[in-house]
Order: C-alpha cells, then sequence, then structure tokens
C-alpha cells in the first residue's frame, strides 16, 4: 500500500460523477463555490453510460438556469405523447395538452453526463476518476473522505461539506446511517438497447397478458425497449430473434406498423424496487439523488429527481458557505423528502398499470380486474387523464 496523500479542503467535496454530482458541482462552481469531484469509474465509462432519458420541464428549466443546456437544446427533442397498447385496444394520449400541458424532452442520459462533466471543466471544476471512496468520517469541524485511486494509493479530500451522489450502493448513504424503507416490486425488467429506428414517436406501454414491453424512442438511430421476464433470467441466454418475437407480441396490435428490428447492442436486468432514505442529511453530509433514494424506472423519475435535488441542495450550500446561514441547509431533508415521496407514489402507480399481477399470487384475477379497469379510465376519464399527464411529467 501507497502513501496517504491529503488535499486541500473544497467548500465542498462532490461523490459521485453522475447526474446529482455533476449538476450540483457545476451549479456551485458557477457560483465561485469550489468543489471537486470524486468518481470510482473511468471517464470513458461515465461518459458511455446509457441509462435514462426523459428529461421532466422542471429538470430542464434547472438546466437552462444554470447555463447546462446548451447539448440538450441543439440535439434533444420535445416528445409528448404516449400510448398504451392491450387486448382492449390502443389508447394515445397527448399529455401535453392535458394536465399542467408540458413535455417531456429526450436527451440520453450519457450525452447530458458528457455535457456536464465538460462543462464543470470549463467552469474551472476538479475532477477525479478511477477514485473509489472508501470511507467518509463527518464527525468533527470538517469532513474527511478517504479514498483510492486506481493504483490503490490512499488519498484523503477534506471539505466543509459532502454530497453524496454516489448511487444507491455508495458509501454516503452508509456514513449517514438513515433509516431506509424498502419495497422489492416483484417485478424483473429486461432493459435493452436496439440500434434501431423507433417505431413511433411515442412512448408505447405494452400491457399484455405475458408481460409488460416498453418502447422508447431515444435518438433516430437508437430505441430503448424493457421486456419483463423471470428474474432468473440470463440475458445473454436470449436469442435476438427471441427478444423481437416477443417484443412484437405485447407491443404489436391489430393495424400498428411494425417494429424496425437491429441488433440488440446493450441488456441487463433490472429487477425493480424501491428505497428511501430518511432523513436524506445531517450534519456537514447530505444526499441527492439515487444516493437519497432509488426508484423503480417504471415513470422515469429517477434522473429528474437527482437534478431538482441537486438544485436545492446547491442552494443551501451556497447559502451556508457564502453567507454562513445553514438554516437552509438544514430544512434540505423535510423539504426534498415530500416531493420524492410523491415521485414513489406516482411509479407505484404505473406499475401496477403496466404489469399484470403475478399468475401464483392469490387475488390475481382481482387485481388484473383492477387493472383493466385503471386503462379503461385512462381511455375514457379526462380527469384520470390530466391526473397521468400531471404526474408524468412533474417532479
Ligand atoms: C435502464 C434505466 C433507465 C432509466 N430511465 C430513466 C428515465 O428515463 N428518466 C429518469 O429520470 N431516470 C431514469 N433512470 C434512473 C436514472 O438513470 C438514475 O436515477 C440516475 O442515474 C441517478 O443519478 P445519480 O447521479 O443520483 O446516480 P448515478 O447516475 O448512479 O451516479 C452515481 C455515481 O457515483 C459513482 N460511485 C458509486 N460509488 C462510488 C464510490 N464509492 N466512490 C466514488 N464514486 C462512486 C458511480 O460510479 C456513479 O458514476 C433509469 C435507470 C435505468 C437503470
Amino acid at each position: 500500500m501507497r502513501s496517504n496523500e491529503s488535499y486541500p479542503t473544497s467548500a465542498v467535496v462532490v461523490l459521485g460523477a453522475g447526474p446529482a454530482g455533476l449538476t450540483l458541482a457545476n451549479i456551485l462552481q458557477s457560483h465561485g463555490v469550489d468543489s471537486v469531484v470524486l468518481e470510482r469509474r473511468s471517464e470513458t465509462q461515465v461518459r458511455n453510460s446509457a441509462r435514462a432519458g426523459y428529461l421532466a420541464p422542471d429538470s430542464v428549466a434547472i438546466l437552462r438556469e444554470h447555463g447546462l443546456a446548451d447539448g440538450l437544446d441543439t440535439h434533444g427533442h420535445e416528445h409528448d405523447r404516449c400510448e398504451f397498447r392491450s387486448a382492449a385496444g390502443r389508447i394515445e394520449l397527448h399529455y401535453s395538452r392535458l394536465g399542467s400541458g408540458r413535455p417531456h424532452t429526450v436527451y440520453p442520459q450519457q450525452h447530458l453526463v458528457s455535457d456536464l462533466i465538460t462543462q464543470y471543466r470549463a467552469r474551472g471544476g476538479t475532477l477525479r476518476f478511477d477514485t473509489t471512496v472508501e470511507h467518509i468520517d463527518h464527525t468533527g469541524e470538517h469532513i474527511h473522505v478517504h479514498a483510492r485511486d486506481h493504483t490503490a494509493r490512499a488519498l484523503r479530500f477534506t471539505g466543509s461539506y459532502a454530497a453524496g451522489c454516489d448511487g444507491s450502493r455508495g458509501v454516503s448513504r452508509t456514513a449517514l446511517a438513515g433509516t431506509v424503507t424498502t419495497t422489492d416490486h416483484g417485478v424483473t425488467w429486461l432493459a435493452l438497447l436496439a440500434q434501431a429506428p423507433p417505431a413511433s414517436a411515442s412512448v408505447i406501454y405494452g400491457v399484455h397478458a405475458d408481460g409488460f414491453a416498453g418502447h422508447m424512442p431515444r435518438t433516430a438511430e437508437i430505441t430503448r425497449y424493457y421486456l419483463q421476464c423471470d428474474p432468473d433470467t440470463d440475458p445473454d441466454a436470449l436469442a435476438e430473434d427471441q427478444i423481437w418475437t416477443h417484443l412484437r407480441t405485447r407491443l404489436q396490435t391489430p393495424g400498428s406498423p411494425p417494429l424496425p428490428t437491429g441488433p440488440i447492442i446493450e441488456r441487463a436486468l433490472v429487477r425493480l424496487r424501491s428505497e428511501i432514505v430518511d432523513p436524506i442529511g445531517s450534519g456537514r453530509l447530505f444526499l441527492v439523488g439515487d444516493a437519497a433514494t432509488s426508484i423503480s424506472p417504471s415513470a422515469a423519475k429517477g434522473a429528474n429527481l437527482a437534478i431538482v435535488g441537486a438544485q436545492l441542495l446547491a442552494r443551501a450550500l451556497l447559502h451556508a458557505v457564502r453567507e454562513g446561514d445553514d438554516s437552509a441547509l438544514r430544512r434540505y431533508s423535510q423539504e426534498h423528502l415530500p416531493r420524492i415521496h410523491r415521485a414513489h407514489e406516482f411509479s407505484q402507480w404505473m406499475i401496477e398499470l403496466l404489469h399484470p399481477p403475478a399468475a401464483t399470487h392469490p387475488d390475481a384475477p382481482y387485481l388484473g380486474t383492477m387493472q383493466r379497469a385503471r386503462l379503461h379510465n385512462l381511455a375514457t376519464s379526462r380527469v384520470h387523464q390530466d391526473f397521468f399527464a400531471q404526474n408524468y411529467v412533474g417532479i
């Protein structure tokens, strides 16, 4: 083991270079508050990690307000319709004409993260990739963050505050030791990226007795698909033909255009779980994004909660660092948690809408009837459509 290297005090040590950490660090940096961002993975891995794509209007407004939206304004596109397909037929919802009347912006997460890295460096920020945080000492006057670089050299970073943006399995959640409430939704998705144009400009939710399938346009050449599967599915064991057959069965209805096929370029199993930490801040350590809450991707809220939370925490940190007033920091947890709870409530609602009850569930026939009734409400009732639209784009 090599010797311990210490770095001078930064106002804020940010753990993790995902949407949460990079948005936060950019806002701080643009207001003259210095930070250092520590990231376990390499820069190439971070810049190429495809995950989210749907940005809520509030997230877009935050990115624009802080000069972080050039890429998404140039290459992203507005998205304002979705479609449900089931045995009962097709329901098309033009959601920017319902509810609060707002669209999503589609911009792949890896492009946003790349923009945020470039922008943070341009603002003079310090980013350390290949640096794994192992331990946070937040009991004293300053925070000490202990990490290792890729050569196993021990490093120590000192800050007035630390922002835990290191995801649901990072060390900051453990260090904060809040209560974690959790649920396993009993649903597994095969998350796929296909090098194939979207079948339609809309998100399509296939609500099928075999299981859910989702179609999410990403770019003109790339489409994300989700396929509900058994939890013990080996993603690599499924032939591409089988995958396209399942997708066609669940997503195509009579008269709908065929799904354009192409090579599957990425496949991963996603178990739908949700977790909420409470509190999400204490003393000098605060959690944002997936570190504060992991949320099932059923309503595409994770990256959006990360961006909105980053702005809230950044404002509170600016107040504390520049004016010596930490009252907003002390309110951070109680202000952000209700928003997290509402996002979970809607994501849970979506899970019940999209997935058939497990065949082994004793109440499966009853729950199946409820699922069909919920779809019927969406097809026929303006109040239900407004509820959906408002929550679908809201955060
Ligand atoms: C398939 C899929 C599709 C999704 N689609 C959507 C969508 O459409 N819309 C949406 O809003 N959300 C979506 N999400 C969720 C979204 O991607 C996440 O919520 C988002 O990435 C959270 O951002 P974050 O910055 O909090 O965490 P992350 O993006 O996970 O970043 C955390 C970073 O911390 C680093 N890290 C972890 N541990 C350490 C350590 N010890 N030391 C240093 N660094 C560490 C990690 O390497 C990582 O880079 C999707 C997720 C998945 C899996």
